[in-house]
């Protein structure tokens, strides 16, 4: 009998197995798939073509420095000067810097966003200063609201527990693109209106901010993949015992029965339970369904392989506008649009998105001959696409967004991206769409929420009887994936936090 039983083999399981056995504990891992890596994970998805794309998600912000030293996990980031470029429909671009410089200001003057150069030093000045604050906290027990209220300035609290982020963007900044770029880290993965007062797009703002105590998005040296790969290699010398193909069925308080490929059932009778998988999927395992309400998945991933970077109609090299994020058609009223359109059944008419491209910060994800010839990758993430629009007929509204996606895309370049595209080897064009609905059917996650969930804010009401944010009603069974509170994401924080409770237990 094992002390531990970790279900789920995503990046969060894998954490909190090597946390608990580096404490001495016994701990036996299962996954559903035959990979471990769950949404973290590198794979050549074209037939012959030598690229491991990040499948799955891409950047890493909120793993903890700490999580990796405590694993001795030998895994590095890559910074960007760059921060992000959004091309505008006059051939002209905002360019803008991780540190305010006078390129960054000399660009807001020339889309004439100049009354906005100085809000944006201020606003995120104030974020700054906050972002270490709260960023100290997740590997810790949860802070009341209060505690986080005291140690942060007022208005900053406000900005990011409290008002609705729609309606700070809309008082501090008059420039309609520049609100998009900010509004987009409260949209990325999660489907809501800017101004909603239930505060999602908030809380998905907080977690894309506050990483590390900087809130920057790094470039994974190796791809995702390289992650898994150091966290199972870690696991194993610690003699988890990890067992792939087998998926949990059902879970109690003293039981966990999976079933194996084969169909043979196997029973589980471990002192303690971490269910590193979705709290929805927690809820039908302990026969609770439909209990849990959340707002759906709503991002499409292009994956592409590239011969050649375009070329852009505004002048600027593609080093410069894919070195960051590039938006495109994400201005603040396009996004409350798409959202509208959305949410009454149909694919947004203009859809926002944002391209990343791995290759141009690290190529070594590349075989030695498409890094030779020059090949790239990008990543194109949608925004508004909710997994209700593809339940019917997948294959062919994906179709429709992808047409629709790549013809907004070359309305800003001077080679279209179909000619830029590399070739698999059956002479098929190296791009692939993934839906809301492929990745509850590829990866489980429920109506293809990437956070497993709405995410929470990082604080616990003086009335919640949580420590950790990984309490269960069931007192042995602990929740360590992304829909934990402070979860979300690739941190590994939710692995630590289970963790963390357990070993608080034994104490
Ligand atoms: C397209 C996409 C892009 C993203 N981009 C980013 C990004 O750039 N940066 C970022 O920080 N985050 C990003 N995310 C979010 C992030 O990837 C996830 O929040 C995070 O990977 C969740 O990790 P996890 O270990 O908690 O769960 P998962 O990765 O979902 O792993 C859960 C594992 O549990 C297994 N499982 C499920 N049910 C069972 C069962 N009954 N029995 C056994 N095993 C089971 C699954 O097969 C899976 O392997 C993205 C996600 C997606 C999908």
């Amino acid at each position: 009998m094992s002390e531990v039983l970790v279900v789920g083999g995503g990046h969060n399981g894998l954490v909190a197995s090597c946390y608990l056995a580096q404490a001495g504990l016994d701990v036996h891992l299962i996954e559903a798939r035959d990979e471990l890596g769950g949404a973290t994970t590198s794979k050549e998805v074209f037939k012959g073509v030598g690229a491991r794309l990040s499948r799955y998600s891409y950047l890493v912000s909120l793993l903890p420095v700490q999580i990796v030293r405590d694993l001795g996990l030998n895994f590095e980031t890559i910074g960007r000067e760059i921060s992000s470029f959004t091309p505008t429909s006059d051939d002209r671009g905002l360019l803008i810097s991780r540190r305010w410089d006078e390129r960054t200001e000399i660009s807001f003057r020339s889309v004439g966003a100049e009354r906005d150069a100085q809000a944006w030093q201020e606003f995120y000045g104030e974020i700054a200063e906050a972002a270490p604050i709260i960023a100290n906290t997740f590997l810790q027990p949860l802070p009341t609201k209060n505690e986080l209220k005291r140690a942060l300035d007022p208005k900053t609290f406000a900005t990011l527990f409290e008002r609705p982020l729609g309606e700070s963007l809309a008082g501090r900044f008059s420039s309609d693109l520049v609100r998009g770029i900010v509004l987009t880290d409260g949209l990325i993965g999660t489907f809501a209106d800017a101004f909603d007062r239930s505060l999602l797009a908030n809380r998905c703002f907080l977690y894309h901010l506050v990483g590390n105590g900087t809130g920057e998005w790094r470039v994974p040296r190796g791809g995702m993949g390289a992650l898994v790969d150091q966290l199972v290699a870690r696991a194993k010398t610690l003699g988890v015992k990890i067992e792939t193909g087998i998926r949990a069925e059902s879970i109690t308080s003293s039981e966990v029965v999976g079933r194996q490929r084969d169909g043979q059932l196997r029973h589980f009778n471990p002192r303690f339970i971490v269910a590193a998988i979705a709290p929805r999927e927690v809820d039908r395992l302990q026969g609770r369904s439909k209990e849990r309400s959340f707002a759906p998945g709503s991002q499409l991933k292009i994956n592409m392989v590239l011969e050649k970077l375009p070329r852009l109609r505004s002048g600027i090299s593609a080093e410069e506008a894919f070195a960051g994020t590039f938006h495109f058609d994400e201005g603040m009223e396009q996004m409350q649009c798409a959202y509208a359109e959305a949410s009454s059944g149909s694919l947004p008419r203009v859809i926002p998105a944002e391209i990343y491209s791995h290759t141009l910060a690290d190529r070594s994800i590349l075989s030695e001959s498409l890094d030779k010839n020059g090949f790239h990758t990008l990543t194109l993430f949608a925004l508004h696409t909710s997994y209700q629009l593809f339940t019917q007929e997948n294959e062919k509204v994906k179709e429709e967004a992808k047409v629709r996606l790549l013809r907004q895309l070359n309305s800003y370049l001077l080679d279209p991206i179909e000619e830029c595209l590399a070739r698999d080897e059956d002479g098929r064009a190296c791009i692939e769409v993934k839906s809301p609905l492929d990745l509850e059917q590829e990866l489980g996650l429920p109506e293809g929420n990437i956070f497993h969930g709405d995410l929470e804010f990082p604080f616990r009401e003086e009335t919640e009887n949580l420590l950790w944010g990984s309490e269960t009603r069931t007192e042995n069974l602990f929740l360590a994936g992304a829909g934990s509170r402070r979860g979300g994401g690739v941190s590994g924080i939710g692995g630590h936090n289970a963790a963390m409770a357990i070993l608080n237990q034994l104490e």
